[in-house]
Formats: C-alpha cells, structure tokens, sequence
C-alpha cells in the first residue's frame, strides 16, 4: 500500500519540473526553504488515500486479509474530519472515469494490466528523480498514466504537461522491458472542476525530450547553475517574493517606452496588459512577504504595521432582542426573513450532487456569464462582440 503521507520532496521533484526545466537555478535557491503546508495539501493527501482504496476494492482481486485492510482504512479515513459528501463525490467521479478507461484498456487487450500508486522512477535522466503515479493502465502498447487532482482553482491541462511526461518517462522506464510500448497517454483528472484532459505522446517522442530538454536542465538544476528565468512557473516558487532575477525583469519591463503619438494605439493597450498582469501577480507576491515580515516583527524600511478597519458587532444577541422587543420592535421587523442556502452548498454539503440533480430537474437556470477579455490563448470560445447585444450595453452597472 501506498503512503501518500510519507510522499518525499526531491530537490527535482516532477510537481515541480515546470519550474527547474524552465529556471535551473530555483531548484537549489530553494533547499532548506519550508513549504507551507496548506490544509488543502492534507485534504488532497486524504482524497487519494480514498481514491486509492475504492479502486483496489473495485478494479483488483482481493483476499480477505486484504478485504479486511482496506476495511479498516476506510474507517479511518471516514472518521477523519477532512472527509465529507463533497469529497466521497469528487473521488467517485475520478474512480469512475479510471474504471471506464481500465474496461476500454480491457476491451482492447484481454491482458490489460493495472498499476495503483507506483513508484515511477526517472532517475536516469533527472538526479533522484522519482514519483508516485496515481495509475498507470498498459494495453495493446498504450500505456495510460492518470493523475488526480483536488484543486478547486483553474483546470490544469494535460498539454505539455512536464510532470506528467515525467511520470510516463518513469513507467516507460519501469515497464518497456516488460511490455512493447509504443504510445502513452497522460490524463489529469480534476472532478471538482469537472475537468478531464488527456496528453498523448509517443515513446520514442518522449525519449526524444528527455534526452535533449530534461537530462540536461536537470544536471544544471542539480549543479545550482543555469540561468534564472521568470515567468508563470514563478507561481508556485518559494522565493518568489524577494527573488532577484525576477524583480529585475519586472522592472525592466517598466522601462518599455511608448513614443508617439500621444494616445496609445489598441495594439499598446493589448501589451501593456500582459505586463499589467504580470506586475500585478508580483506586487502581490512582495506584499504578502513583507506584510509577513513585519507580522513576525521585523521592520521593513519605511513600511509600519497599523490597526485595520473594523465592524460594530453586537456582544449579546439574545438580550439586544429582547430590548428591541421590550421598546415595540416586532420580530418581522428586527429579524431576517428566512432565506434558502445556495446552489452549491445544498449541492455539495446538503442534498448530494446526484440526487440534488433530480430534485432540481428544470428549476435551476444559468445566465449567460458578463463578458470578461482574456489572453487570446484561453480555451474559451470568442463572443461575437459586434453583432452581439452587450456591444452598446453598459456594464458598469
Ligand atoms: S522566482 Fe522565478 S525566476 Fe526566481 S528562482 Fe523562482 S522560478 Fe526562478
């Protein structure tokens, strides 16, 4: 059995490949720095301990012993108090998918083979490199690696995805001896987002970038050379407030100039907004550091900590009812009508999604969203801004 809890961090972790591939100095700036550890690393840890005991019950035979293990294990991750119908739901919906992938893997060889939290090592190309892939499925010479995510924020896409290509480079390097392996498939699965998104890459492809892209950033990165590089994979660096490297390209993006004419033309306005973007994630990220600093008592040069606005609050409810009653208040008038719970949290917490969906059948409706610009690079579809009614609409309402 696996033990998501023990999960190490290597300097060159793959859930960080997207960072050292891009900036090999960050490996090494960033030892000996601890991680914040979220609440949502924990929850996260707990889905998959979940997920993984529903598809050992599910997709592989099971002695009692075995049966009995897992038993236990999932009383114990039902006592947990991180557990609750939000997630059940989620890790079933993931459970379900990789059930339907394994029957399609089946379909094509009857010797379809399953593997649950395997040790993937790519150690070969990247120093003590290694990872735990949450499924690897190998059929008629496709191997399928899938991986769960719990985030609630923005989907992440399977494109490209260099942790995932790390853990496929791991399972072709565990397995090809075994099996003739021709094609991988890499699929992230976010059921919280209802998002599935699947790579595909052939093996002699992914060897191809292993040799010529990850061997030699991660020999930089393991070394503490290369150079520094910013950009989105900043993200999730530890030193991403008071690193230098990318303090000086965001100023060096300030120093752009925009000659004549006086007015900026819409092709300005359009890359201004990257750079407003970019500057705005980082002004943020310097001020959350330095709020922190000086919450922990060190002085930042010009910078002081005062007292933040606050709210009147009522100190004793049940007898500021009372005299409000005692003066000719009646209680519709000092009480809140009764008001129903929202959407996702019937949804969620409540009802459960399944059952929540019949009850709602054809009474739930959903607006068309307010217009919002992004990078054109967003999967969303375009609207056809001109023939379309907001065009001469006001939004500032
Ligand atoms: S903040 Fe960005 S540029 Fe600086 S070390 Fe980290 S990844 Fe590299």
């Amino acid at each position: 059995m696996s033990h998501h809890s023990e999960r190490k961090h290597a300097l060159l972790g793959a859930s960080k490949a997207g960072q050292w591939l891009a900036c090999p100095p960050s490996a090494r700036l960033q030892e000996g720095i601890e991680e914040k550890r979220s609440e949502y690393a924990d929850e996260g840890t707990l889905a998959h301990e979940l997920a993984e005991v529903k598809l050992r019950r599910r997709l592989l035979p099971c002695n009692s012993a075995e049966r009995k293990r897992l038993e236990a294990k999932l009383k114990e991750i039902h006592a947990d108090t991180r557990y609750g119908p939000e997630m059940e739901n989620a890790v079933q919906d993931y459970v379900e998918i990789v059930e339907e992938r394994f029957m399609a893997a089946k379909a094509r060889s009857s010797d379809a083979v399953i593997l649950l939290e395997e040790r993937l090592d790519f150690s070969e190309w990247v120093p003590d490199g290694f990872g735990t892939g949450d499924v690897v499925l190998i059929a008629d010479g496709i191997m399928e690696i899938i991986d769960l995510k719990m985030g609630k924020g923005v989907p992440v896409s399977a494109t490209g995805n260099p942790q995932m290509r790390l853990y496929a480079l791991g399972a072709i390097n565990g397995y090809s001896f075994l099996y003739d392996i021709r094609e991988v498939h890499m699929t992230i699965v976010q059921p919280r987002l209802d998002s599935v998104s699947t790579d595909t890459i052939s093996t002699d492809g992914l060897l191809e970038w292993a040799d010529s892209i990850v061997r030699p950033a991660a020999a930089l990165a393991d070394a503490g050379e290369g150079e520094f590089k910013s950009g989105d994979h900043c993200r999730w660096c530890k030193v991403k407030a008071t690193c230098r490297a990318r303090a000086d390209a965001n100023m060096a993006s300030l120093a752009d100039e925009f000659r004549n004419p006086a007015l900026l033309s819409l092709e300005e306005v359009g890359a201004i907004l990257f750079v407003a973007q970019q500057l705005k994630t980082w002004a943020n990220d310097v001020e959350e550091y330095a709020f922190e600093q000086a919450k922990a008592g060190r002085r930042v040069p010009q910078w002081k900590l005062v007292e933040g606005r606050s709210n009147r609050a009522i100190t004793d409810k049940e007898a500021a009812k009372t005299k409000l009653i005692e003066a000719g208040y009646g209680l519709d008038k000092i009480m809140k009508p009764q008001e129903m719970q929202g959407i996702t949290e019937l949804e969620t917490k409540i009802v459960g999604k399944k059952l929540f969906g019949t009850l709602m059948d054809g009474l739930i409706t959903k607006p068309p969203g307010k217009p919002v610009l992004v990078p054109e690079t967003d999967p969303r579809q375009e609207l056809n801004s001109v023939s379309s009614d907001f065009a001469n609409e006001n939004f500032d309402t």
